[in-house]
C-alpha cells in the first residue's frame, strides 16, 4: 500500500508496517503501525528474541515528529516478552528508544536542536534568560 510507505516515511518508520491513519482531536495525526515480522517479539533491552509473555497493557502511543503544524503519534500493541537476562519486559519496538515515549526521528530531531548553536539564542534551555 503505497499511502502507508508515505506515512511511515514521513514519520521515520523503519522496519515498520503502517495499517491505517487517523486524525484525532486531542492527538492530531495517528498512525497504527506494528514492526515487521522480523522485528517482532524482540526484548526491549537487549533486542534477542524472545517467547511471548503477555498482551501487556494494551495499545501504546509514542510522540512523532510533527507534520507541519499538526501534531503526530505513533500508535500500537505493546506486548511483553520473556527475556532471559532482562526478564519480562515490553517487546521493542523499531521506531523508538526502549522506554521512550517518543519515537527515535523525534528523539534525534530535539537532540539536534538542544546542541545546535543559534546567534543570538542561548545554549540549550538551562542557559535561558528569562526577559528582564
Ligand atoms: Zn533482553
Amino acid at each position: 500500500m503505497r499511502g502507508a510507505r508515505i506515512w511511515g516515511r514521513l514519520l521515520g518508520l523503519e522496519h515498520a508496517v503502517v495499517e491505517r491513519v487517523e486524525f484525532d482531536r486531542d492527538a492530531g495525526v495517528v498512525v497504527h503501525a506494528r514492526p515487521v515480522a522480523r522485528r517482532r517479539g524482540l526484548c526491549g533491552r537487549c533486542g534477542k528474541r524472545c517467547p511471548r509473555y503477555d498482551a501487556g497493557d494494551g495499545r501504546r502511543r509514542w510522540r512523532a515528529l510533527d507534520l507541519g503544524c499538526v501534531r503526530a503519534c505513533v500508535e500500537a500493541v505493546a506486548p511483553r516478552v520473556r527475556c532471559r537476562a532482562h526478564g519480562v519486559v515490553v517487546a521493542g519496538v523499531p521506531w523508538a528508544r526502549h522506554g521512550a515515549g517518543h519515537t527515535r526521528a523525534f528523539d534525534d530531531q530535539v537532540a539536534w536542536l538542544a546542541a545546535i548553536r543559534w546567534p543570538g539564542w542561548p545554549r540549550g534551555p538551562a542557559r535561558a534568560r528569562s526577559p528582564s
